[in-house]
């Protein structure tokens, strides 16, 4: 499908411009196989050499999967996606592509709880270092480089913190030091930020929140620009550069070109390690993408207001959202984002501080207590006892994490009851 077409089109047809061959289905079909009977010996051979594209079984690929990857690839303006279990296993994936045992990464420290879990303390026992860095100094990068570095990772807004990340000015720091930049850009979506466009070079998404939308399935996304030049950086990347003994002998720079860190994440990680999204949910995010412009904006007038309402509350001690007018994250957001809002994540402190914070959670009762962002329900969370508990309180402070801090992801109901919800629910907290 061509770039001419605007993502609220992309985001309803991509992937699937025609009904479905088989059986004129409008609908895209939900291909619940495992495996698909080969033509003959010779198509066999050829499908498992890569000389033929199709399907083999469905750890691999699927039908119903591949519509999701392309239709993700539209919206970011990739050029290839692979779709994962979970958004866990997207950022595991992503990183893996390009390290071994002995390398390093360098990532921003505002990241997700389990991200910064895996990369703390799971990565290590692999021999994978993860270098942490102020998201708002891309200026340092080059002080934590050697020549065992090898990738960049940045959350486009921090979760829980949402601090938005100058996006751009991480990649012309990371491509300056030879280094591809890896973003995870759950939180806006590419209806509001398509990072590929700010330089980042691979997208990764918790497809669990906005893209499914309505908290019913656990998966991820990764999407390739296919603009960083590995061969210019041979040495640096020999994954992707030279003879890949775990496919027997090829190499992918030379074989598949621009698509070759996202072929090599299919055929290599997830082929041999397995983290594959079911179909049944490949369909559910397609039901969610079908909508997700629609929802973003209702995310996003939503947010804003409960933002600019709790600003003005007495008993609040603080809000962060990037659309606010004295954000420090708005000139960041207005320069990277599409214009179409600042997203449905909000968080706050309370001056009842972390008692009352607790008073609050309890009290609200359209917002559900719970450990998710992106339903079109409202959420809400107090995350130093829950999402980042296992953080060190110096740890908790680089996260940007204060004890009294609530997070909220303002859902789609009617911005009047939300308010109410949370106006009752303070007055209780004291
Ligand atoms: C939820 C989330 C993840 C992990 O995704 P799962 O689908 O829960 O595995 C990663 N990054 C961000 C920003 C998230 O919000």
């Amino acid at each position: 499908m061509t770039d001419a077409l605007h993502p609220e089109t992309l985001a309803v047809h991509a992937g699937q411009e025609e009904a479905d061959s088989a059986t004129n289905a409008r609908a895209v079909p939900i291909y619940q196989t495992t495996s698909y009977v080969f033509d003959s010996t010779d198509h066999a051979a050829d499908l498992f050499a890569l000389k033929v594209p199709g399907n083999i079984y469905t750890r691999i690929m699927n039908p119903t999967q591949s519509v999701f990857e392309t239709r993700m690839t539209a919206l970011e303006g990739g050029v290839g996606a692979l779709a994962t279990a979970s958004g866990s296993s997207a950022v595991t994936y992503a990183v893996l592509n390009l390290t071994y045992a002995g390398d390093n990464i360098v990532a921003t420290s505002t990241l997700y709880g389990g991200t910064y879990a895996l990369f703390a303390h799971t990565l290590p026992q692999f021999g994978i270092e993860v270098r942490f860095v102020d998201p708002d100094k891309p200026e340092e990068l080059a002080q934590h480089v050697d020549e065992k570095t090898k990738a960049v990772f940045a959350e486009t807004v921090g979760n829980p913190k949402i601090n938005v990340v100058d996006i751009r000015a991480w990649a012309d720091a990371a491509h300056e030091q030879g280094l591809p930049l890896l973003v995870d850009n759950t939180a806006p979506t590419p209806y509001l930020c398509r990072v590929l466009d700010q330089g980042a070079d691979v997208a990764i998404h918790s497809a669990t929140k906005y893209i499914g939308g309505h908290g019913t399935s656990i998966g991820g996304v990764i999407v390739d620009a296919g603009r960083f030049d590995w061969a210019a950086h041979a040495d640096r990347f020999p994954g992707l550069t030279q003879p890949d003994a775990a496919y027997h002998g090829v190499v992918w720079t030379e074989a598949v070109g621009e698509l070759a860190y996202i072929i090599r994440a299919r055929t290599v990680l997830l082929r041999n390690t397995g983290a594959a999204v079911t179909p049944m949910n490949s369909w559910l995010f397609l039901q969610g993408l079908e909508t997700l412009h629609l929802r973003m904006e209702r995310h996003s007038d939503n947010a804003q207001k409960v933002a600019e309402h709790l600003a003005a509350h007495d008993a609040v001690a603080w809000v962060n959202y990037p659309g606010l007018a004295d954000s420090p994250d708005k000139a960041a957001a207005d320069k990277n984002f599409t214009g179409h809002g600042y997203g449905g994540l909000v968080s706050f402190g309370i001056k009842s501080g972390r008692e009352g914070g607790k008073k609050l959670i309890e009290a609200l009762t359209l917002f559900s207590h719970l450990a998710n962002i992106g339903d079109a329900k409202s959420l809400a969370i107090h995350n130093a006892t829950t999402t980042h508990s296992q953080l060190t309180p110096e740890e908790l402070e680089a996260a940007g994490v204060p004890e009294d801090m609530v997070r909220l992801s303002v859902g789609i109901e009617h911005v009047d009851d939300l308010i109410a919800d949370l106006d009752q629910a303070l007055a209780a907290a004291g």
